[in-house]
Parts: structure tokens; C-alpha cells; sequence
């Protein structure tokens, strides 16, 4: 629980209140009277709410909207169904104590770049970042790797023949990276204040990531390097726009770094909660809302789920045609996780693969791409696509004097039920020998384990949804405001809205700007 103890027994009160006038219950619109009047810029309202802006869910998007919210002057109350902050960004000792893994993402390259997260003090709350040598290796069968370098010409000298082309891919988007970071990460309806350096990354964005790598790069290093950055969109590579997520985030490779919070994922929320509360906002923890009617009043409720999730708390509000839209929501594969407690690091063939945060562990373009079109129909890969994190080699808080840490997943169909523990170590065996006889203890977690944990994970999805053509453009359903919904004072603030997936906060953010909006806020009143 986090914040001033009345103000959260005030919250628990006014969910007590709402559990017994269960049959008195209203619709939610009816909480929230209609304006009447403008006064200094802002709506009054005809009913006293208990609070300006309620949230439910305190990922990176649910804390990003709160504080939105709560530094444009709102009183704001955040829920969390679980006991801690911080959804998909979390840390918590998964095998062994003294060990701190990071429960789901674990590495951020958007967080950095976040715009949003930018304007805030994280750092005077306690985040920290850590910035390994290198961003990510990626091993061949040979012991050599291609490696993504925080600058250009050394990430071309582990790219032999194609150095030239991937320099001409990347130059021009690391060179316009300050403007086209707020432009990608921002709704596909907004006014873009750089056009031209947008629809040039468009262009090539919306292709897939097969043809691209096809169209520019010749051997097997620059080829495998791409296809396992685009396989992080978890979609079959000759599907598109996989090719956004290659060009997204080779770019932020060289502009801000895959960088690591010190001391875990979990430091990264704790900031976000900090500020919040700093704001004058509320936490409580521990707290599933079943029913947007255990929910205090509020002029503004703000969802941090997934459309199925939106439908079982307020469907029958929506007309028809907004429901159906939900419903065909598709959601994407899900993932079969790992962390290991490590009796020391892992013996790498590739010797740059140590000074790497992030591995890619493949092997050829090719055969990521089969393993991700078979995932996408339906099978669990021989050899998966295996994304995986070594965290403790750059940061000594996370395990006890000289024993390490490691996280990995791969892609598996949604709701699959198949161990995949000995395919993903034989992929980690493959490119380090002797890995097996490092691990002292293993934790695992299949895509059901993470729907448990999480219920915006459905199926083991961590997309919040599948990110296709048409779900890019409509997420969660066709409307110029993607985060209002057909009913006046709710709006979705989750990844299954622009700009999607990851860790940046930019759902909740532009959510809140909506529902400010909305509320008759002008733009910016407390920093
Ligand atoms: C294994 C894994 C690895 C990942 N790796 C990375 C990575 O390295 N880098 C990166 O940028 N991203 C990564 N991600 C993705 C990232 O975690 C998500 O995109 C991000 O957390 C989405 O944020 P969100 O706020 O939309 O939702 P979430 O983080 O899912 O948060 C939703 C919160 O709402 C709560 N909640 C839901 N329903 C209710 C309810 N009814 N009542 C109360 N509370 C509720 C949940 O408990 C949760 O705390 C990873 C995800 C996973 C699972």
C-alpha cells in the first residue's frame, strides 16, 4: 500500500460503500454528472465525486495516466489488483533469496526514450539506469556474433559485407531519432509536428521485416541481427509492419541505449508510484475490481486492461457496434518464460556476447523466421527465437557476490501448455557451452502462469494484443480518440492502445490528455 494511510482508508471506504449498494448500483455515467459550466477552464460538476480520476491497474501506462492526471491538478486514485506496483514492470526474487529477477520486462530502450517519462523526476525517486557496453549480441554457430554498438561504426564492423547498408538504413534515423520518437510513440491520429521524417520511417516501417532484410542486407550477420530485433513484435516475419520494431528499436539502440533499471524493472514502477504520490495521488494495492461499481465516484475512470477485460467491467454500457469491435480484438501468441540463479556468468563462445545486456539467440534470419511463422500457427518451435537478459553482469545488486542472474523467454502459441525449458536452454547451450552446469536454480513460467500473474495477458499474450496493420491503426476499435470510449468518463489507457506494447507510459499519458480533455482541462497546470 502506498500513500498517506487516511487518504487510503478513505478509498477502501468508499469501495465498502459501493460493495453494500450493490443493488442500488448505477451505471457508471451516472456517477459523473454532465458539465454544466466552465470555470476557469475547467468543468464543474453538479455531484461531488470522491475523486477526479480513478484508475484501475498500476502498470507503466495505468501510473503514467495517474500522474498525468494528478500534475494537470486532478485528485487521482489508483487500484491494483495485486500487492505491488507496476504490472508488466516488476522485480521480485523468482528462485532464491538475494537473486532479483525482473517477473516480466526487464529491459528498456522505450522507457528512456519515453517522452513522457522524460519530463519526470524519476531519478530524485530512486531510478537509476544502467547502460550496458553493448545493447544486444547476436551469436552464430560459428562463435563469431553481430552486435548492436551504441554507435553505428562499431555495430558495421561486426557486419561484414553489409556494414555500408545498415549504415544507410540507420544513419538517417539516428540522426532524426530527438523528432521521431515523440512522432512514432505518439496516436496514429495525432498531427505530426515532423511529417516528412515520419512518413519516411513510415515507409519502410509498414513493410515486413523478411522483405526488408531481403531489399538491404546480403549476409548472414546483418540479416540475423535485424530478424531477431523485428521478431520482438512477436508476428511472423513476413507479416507486416514487423519491420518497425527491427527499425524502432535498432534506432533506440543508438540513440538512448537498452538500458536496465539498478536494482530491477520493479525500481522503474516504485519512481513512477513515488511521483504519483508526490502529486498528491493515491495507491491501493490488493485490490481486483470485479465491477466498475466497486470503483468510488470519479469524473474520469481509467482503465489499465485489455478490450476483454473492458468488456466484462462495463460491456453492457456500449452500444453494439463498439462491443463487436472488442470482441473481434485479436490478441497475439504468448511466451513460456525462465530465470536462473547462475553460479557464474554465462560461458559465451562469442566473447562480445559478455559485454552484452540483451541476447538474441537464433542463429540466422532464417530460422527465426521459421520459428516465429510456426508459433503463429499454432506449434512451439524446435529451436525458438530465445530473447534473454543478463541482467547481474552489469549491476551487483541483483545477485549475492559472485553468482548471476539470467532472464529469457520465447514465443509459443497463445495458451500453450508445452515445457519449454529444455528447448530454451539447448538454445542457450548451443551458443555457450556448459551454461547447464552454471544454473544452481530455474524458475519457469508458461503463457497460463501469465494470465495468473496478469490478467491484461491473455493467453500469455504480452502485447496486449496482437500488433497488425489493422490493430496498429484501430487499437482498440476505429475512433479518433482510441482511448475514449461510447461511454462519456471511461477510457482504455493499456498497451492495446497507441503506441502499443512496452514500457514508455505513452498509452496512459495520451489517455489521460483525453479524458483531461474531456473534463475541459487546459493543456499543463503543474509540472
Ligand atoms: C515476459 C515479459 C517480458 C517483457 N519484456 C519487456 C521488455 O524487456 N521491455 C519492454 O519495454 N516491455 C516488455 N514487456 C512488455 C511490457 O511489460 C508491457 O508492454 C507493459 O507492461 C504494458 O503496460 P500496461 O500498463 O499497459 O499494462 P500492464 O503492465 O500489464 O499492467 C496492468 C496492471 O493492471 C492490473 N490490473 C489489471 N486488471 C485489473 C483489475 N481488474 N483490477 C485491478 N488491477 C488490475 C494488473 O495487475 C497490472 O498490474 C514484457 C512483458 C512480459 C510479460
Amino acid at each position: 500500500m502506498i500513500g498517506d494511510k487516511p487518504a487510503i482508508w478513505r478509498c477502501r471506504r468508499a469501495i465498502d460503500r459501493r460493495d453494500s449498494a450493490q443493488e442500488n448500483e448505477l451505471p457508471i455515467s451516472l456517477y459523473a454528472q454532465s458539465p454544466h459550466r466552465r470555470n476557469h477552464g475547467r468543468r464543474v460538476y453538479n455531484t461531488p465525486m470522491e475523486f477526479d480520476a480513478v484508475v484501475v491497474g498500476s502498470g507503466p501506462n495505468g501510473l503514467a495516466a495517474g500522474i498525468e492526471m494528478a500534475r494537470a491538478g486532478c485528485s487521482v486514485c489508483v487500484f491494483e489488483a495485486r500487492d505491488t506496483v507496476g504490472g508488466g514492470a516488476r522485480s521480485a526474487e523468482l528462485t532464491l533469496p538475494g537473486f532479483t529477477h525482473d517477473v516480466c520486462s526487464a529491459i528498456h530502450p522505450l522507457a528512456i526514450a519515453s517522452p513522457f517519462f522524460n519530463t519526470l523526476p524519476l531519478a530524485k525517486h530512486g531510478l537509476e539506469w544502467i547502460q550496458p557496453p553493448a545493447a544486444l549480441a547476436h551469436p552464430f554457430d560459428d562463435g563469431t556474433a553481430a552486435v548492436l554498438e551504441h554507435t553505428i561504426e562499431r555495430t558495421c564492423a561486426t557486419l561484414g559485407p553489409d556494414a555500408h547498408a545498415y549504415a544507410k538504413v540507420f544513419a538517417p534515423l539516428v540522426r532524426n531519432s530527438v523528432k521521431l520518437i515523440p512522432e512514432i510513440l505518439a496516436p496514429p491520429a495525432h498531427l505530426p509536428r515532423h511529417p516528412w521524417a515520419l512518413m519516411r520511417f513510415g515507409m519502410k516501417a509498414v513493410q515486413s521485416a523478411q522483405k526488408f532484410i531481403d531489399r538491404h542486407f546480403k549476409a548472414s550477420h546483418a540479416r540475423g541481427l535485424f530478424a531477431g530485433i523485428a521478431a520482438h513484435s512477436n508476428m511472423p516475419l513476413d507479416h507486416r509492419p514487423t519491420a518497425a520494431a527491427g527499425l524502432l528499436l535498432g534506432m533506440l539502440g543508438h540513440s538512448g541505449g537498452w538500458p536496465m533499471p539498478k536494482g530491477g524493472s520493479q525500481k522503474l514502477s516504485d519512481a513512477l508510484a513515488a511521483h504519483l504520490t508526490s502529486l498528491g495521488g493515491r495507491i491501493v494495492t490488493g485490490t481486483p475490481i470485479t465491477r466498475l461499481g466497486q470503483l468510488p465516484s470519479a469524473r474520469a475512470i481509467l482503465l489499465d486492461v485489455t478490450p476483454q477485460q473492458l468488456l466484462q467491467l462495463s460491456g453492457e454500457q456500449f452500444p453494439p457496434s463498439y462491443r463487436w469491435e472488442l470482441h473481434k480484438y485479436q490478441y497475439g501468441p504468448g511466451v513460456f518464460k525462465m530465470d536462473w540463479a547462475l553460479n557464474s556468468p554465462i560461458p559465451w563462445k562469442a566473447d562480445a556476447c559478455r559485454r552484452a545486456g540483451t541476447l538474441h539467440l537464433g542463429g540466422s534470419a532464417e530460422e527465426i523466421a521459421a520459428g516465429e511463422e510456426a508459433v503463429a500457427k499454432g506449434r512451439c518451435p524446435e529451436r525458438p527465437y530465445v530473447l534473454l537478459a543478463q541482467q547481474s553482469l552489469f549491476d551487483a545488486s541483483r545477485a549475492p557476490q559472485g553468482k548471476h542472474t539470467a532472464w529469457a523467454y520465447c514465443h509459443v502459441p497463445r495458451g500453450s501448455k508445452v515445457d519449454m525449458t529444455e528447448r530454451i536452454e539447448s538454445q542457450i547451450e548451443r551458443f555457450a557451452p556448459g551454461f547447464r552446469d552454471c544454473v544452481i536454480s530455474r524458475h519457469t513460467m508458461t503463457p497460463l502462469d501469465f494470465e495468473n500473474y496478469n490478467p491484461n495477458y491473455i493467453g500469455g499474450d504480452i502485447t496486449g494484443g496482437i500488433q497488425n496493420i489493422l490493430q496498429t491503426v484501430a487499437r482498440p476499435s476505429l475512433r479518433i480518440s482510441p482511448y475514449s470510449t461510447p461511454v462519456d468518463n471511461l477510457f482504455i489507457c493499456s498497451s492495446s492502445t497507441p503506441p502499443a506494447a512496452g514500457v514508455h507510459g505513452m498509452c496512459g499519458y495520451y489517455a489521460a490528455r483525453a479524458a483531461l480533455q474531456r473534463l475541459g482541462y487546459n493543456r499543463h497546470t503543474r509540472g
